[in-house]
């Protein structure tokens, strides 16, 4: 794997789940419900955490939010991470509701004593914080001294913020320095890593919908994986947070950082192709989603690089005329009609599943 190798970076632990060092690259979420709607954040949570979230992050925009973060924190199979601006009692009462870590941006918490209380409560109650600077929030006397809203100053913002956590002798940082621009993004995080071994979380802030979002947080978060840059990401989609979770082990997956669940190969169809293979790809694709085994599928329009192809995945169907023919570990199983194709398919994987306990 022609990747760079990995940054040496610190760890830290966000309720059992290491992030940094060598530890896998983390994937997160963040609800979008009503932290105070109890119920529904935790129906949410169990969503993320089928679809292989390891940590999701909910918003606490008041003390009610905190109260109900505490009843969600003990029912949660997740580890939490509370969300805070601007108010650090919030900071502190999410700390005493059992987050597991918070997410703050120490520069619109209110001042040095309240940063010193933060902290204070973190280290005892031995959880991380995760400095998250944004660029469309840096300070003003910051883009004053860099020229502009740039990758220096967000970097000098974050580093700031971390200096000042270390002064009240707090070392449990995580950092995200995110710009909606993917190439800023990218800029802005690789200065950062030169300048720290704090572990990085990656991320496009505002990143779009499903299908601009993923493309922007797949140029952005994967460019920066591919140099070695990142130990946990959230690929920030408006949409269903479990989008995000796909989309991050697509991305993972592409770059072979991590295994989870099947990976589909389809072709993308030419003159040759005699069936009606994107609905057919489309079925698949949203039935593998039920399956965990990390197995690979092909699903090819023609035999003329289809069984090729099929040959390398663990099970494909390469299309004939109007019929599929069924492959497993290259061997050819059987011809069925494409009607039957999908079905056939996942009654092989399901048997290969199994097989593999
Ligand atoms: S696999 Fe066959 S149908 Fe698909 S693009 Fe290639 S030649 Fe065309």
């Amino acid at each position: 794997m022609a990747l760079y190798p990995r940054r040496k970076s610190k760890t830290v632990t966000v309720g059992g789940v290491v992030i940094g060092g060598d530890a896998p690259v983390v994937v997160q979420s963040m609800n979008n419900t009503d932290t105070r709607d109890v119920e529904a954040s935790l129906r949410q949570i169990l969503l993320l955490a089928e679809a292989g979230c390891e940590i999701t992050r909910l918003a606490i925009p008041d003390l009610e939010a905190a109260d109900a973060f505490a009843k969600i924190r003990r029912r949660s199979p997740l580890p939490l991470v509370a969300d805070i601006h601007f108010d650090y009692q919030l900071a502190l009462a999410a700390i005493n509701a059992g987050a597991d870590k918070i997410r703050i941006n120490p520069g619109n918490i209110g001042g040095r004593e309240r940063v010193r209380q933060v902290a204070d409560a973190a280290r005892k109650a031995g959880i991380p914080i995760r400095v998250g600077v944004n660029s469309g929030s840096l300070k003003q006397s910051l883009i004053d001294a860099h020229g502009g809203v740039n990758a220096a100053a967000m970097t000098a913002s974050a580093l700031d913020s971390a200096a000042l956590l270390e002064r009240f002798d707090f070392d449990q940082i995580i950092i995200s320095i995110k710009a909606s621009d993917p190439a800023l993004t990218i800029e802005a995080y690789r200065l950062l890593a030169q300048k720290t071994q704090y572990p990085l979380h990656l991320g496009v802030t505002e990143a779009g919908t499903i299908r601009e979002g993923v493309i922007r947080s797949a140029v952005g978060i994967g460019a920066l994986l591919a140099e070695g840059i990142g130990d946990t990401l959230r690929v920030s989609l408006t949409a269903d947070p479990v989008e995000e979770i796909h989309a991050a082990y697509a991305i993972l997956k592409s770059l072979g950082l991590r295994r989870r669940g099947p990976e589909l190969i389809s072709c993308p169809t030419c003159g040759r192709t005699a069936v009606d293979l994107q609905t057919i790809a489309e079925a698949v694709e949203a039935k593998l989603k039920l399956i965990r085994h990390p197995i690979r599928v092909a699903v090819m329009g023609c035999a003329v690089n289809g069984p090729g192809e099929a040959r390398h995945a663990d099970i494909g169907i390469a299309g004939g005329k109007g019929e599929f023919l069924i492959f497993r570990k290259g061997e050819i199983l059987r011809k069925v009609p494409q009607e039957q194709a999908v079905k056939a398919l996942m009654d092989e994987i399901e048997q290969l599943c199994a097989s593999l306990g």
